[in-house]
């Protein structure tokens, strides 16, 4: 796909023919070609000009009389001088849909393409232009002309798929981005949409008909507000991991990045979307630090290894001096952790080396104790206490010679930037 990237050349123009150049124009001058195809096959010559100005310097040179515009032209048919309606055409298959930066490109029927091929084979051109890169290019000046918006690969928020086959243009609209962080209070709360097992969405008697095993999500709650703002089809969630169901997510909250799906409005205002998540009477989710965001920026989300911070409640008969040695023997040595049971199902089984960077008692009870650690990415944190019947090793548990149940997890803080 070509850009519009000869918009904004600024040199004078210049041109010059050599002599092997002058030869190929006088093989090609008398072959009924329009002045866009003429001069494209000097198209790599000089700068600073359009091809049918490229053409008027190529016969003035030769003494020829200049070319017209031929709509009968062999080359192109007079494809050229229809980019006018294919600009119509782009315009009208974004409509209602706000864009500001495009790409264009074009779909060929080959035979059009192999007409151009033999036409330079027989002219012998080293310099030539391909129509298709000259159509874009065109065809994306004009459309910035037309709307304002700018061409160009950079971020675009709409592509232009002008079909010169069936005589349509196709739009492509990308999806908008927004990231943040969000903490999460209620215990009951899946991060994402979680389809209903049995019927897998379509809607049951098991899941009364939501499609959805849990009726709402941080997702749900999170896109709501901006599904509105935006009309976007869908939304998509990404988050730096994620927690248990059960484990509320505090501290700074964890990162997100929320992926609007063919948006109708792309200029949503930040502070209101944030304030009107902030009145979601139930309190389940805060939302903090939204702000525009990039699509490469959901592969740094999800690839991001951050350590983690939690605060974990232990029920289990053990004096909590004997759960400091335990921690402190914890903290000096790796821990092997097979793949949990309870995630057995979606993950595959092997043994992983994680540790445990800090830890500590914050209170303690008959026959109950809270812990604040720190972990490396990836540690399964419930196992680690209660051993998960030994695919854990060493745990808590047994480091301490009792059983250990987990009451209660919270993530206290997700440490995506710290060094
Ligand atoms: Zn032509
Ligand atoms: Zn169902």
């Amino acid at each position: 796909m070509a850009s519009p990237g000869r918009i904004g050349v600024t040199d004078p123009p210049s041109f010059e023919l050599p002599e092997k150049a002058r030869a190929t124009a006088a093989r090609a001058i008398d072959r009924g070609l329009c002045s866009e195809c003429f001069g494209r096959l000097f198209g790599r010559l000089g700068h600073g000009l359009t091809n049918p100005e490229r053409s008027r310097r190529v016969t003035d040179a030769l003494g020829h009389a200049p070319l017209g515009e031929g709509p009968e032209c062999p080359v192109c048919g007079g494809l050229f001088l229809r980019i006018p309606t294919w600009v119509e055409r782009c315009v009208r298959a974004a409509e209602g849909v706000e864009w500001h930066r495009f790409t264009c490109g074009s779909r060929w029927d080959p035979e059009r393409l192999a007409r151009e091929e033999a036409l330079w084979i027989e002219v012998g051109t080293e310099w030539g232009e391909s129509a298709r890169s000259a159509f874009n290019r065109e065809l994306g000046k004009k459309v910035e002309a037309a709307s304002g918006a700018a061409g160009g690969t950079d971020r675009p928020d709409v592509v232009f798929l002008a079909d010169l086959t069936v005589g349509r243009v196709e739009v492509t609209v990308l999806p908008l981005y927004v990231r943040g962080r969000y903490r999460k209070l209620d215990r009951t709360l899946p991060q994402t949409r979680w389809p209903c097992r049995r019927c897998r969405g379509r809607g049951c008697t098991t899941c009364g008909g939501t499609g959805k095993t849990y009726p709402t999500s941080v997702e749900e709650i999170v896109a709501a507000p901006f599904l509105t703002a935006t009309g976007a089809e869908t939304s998509r969630f990404h988050g730096m991991g994620r927690e248990d169901i059960d484990a509320r997510m505090l501290g700074r909250g964890r990162p997100f990045v929320l992926e609007l799906v063919r948006p109708r409005t792309r200029t949503v205002d930040l502070a209101e979307m944030a304030g009107e998540l902030a009145r979601d009477p139930l309190g389940r989710v805060e939302v903090l630090d939204l702000a525009p965001s990039e699509g490469p920026e959901v592969v740094r989300v999800k690839e991001a290894n951050p350590e983690k911070s939690y605060r974990v409640g232990v029920v289990g008969e053990v004096p909590v001096g004997k759960v400091n040695e335990a921690l402190n023997l914890a903290l000096s040595q790796a821990i092997a952790q097979r793949t949990p049971k309870r995630v057995a199902h979606r993950r595959s089984d092997r043994v992983r080396t994680r540790r445990v960077v800090a830890a500590r008692v914050v209170e303690a009870t008959e026959g109950r104790f809270t812990l604040d650690i720190r972990t490396e990415a990836g540690t399964y944190v419930k196992e680690w206490v209660e051993g998960d019947d030994g695919r854990t090793n060493p745990s808590l548990s047994s480091l301490v010679g009792v059983p250990l149940k987990v009451e209660f997890l919270d993530v206290l803080e997700i440490h995506d930037t710290e060094v």
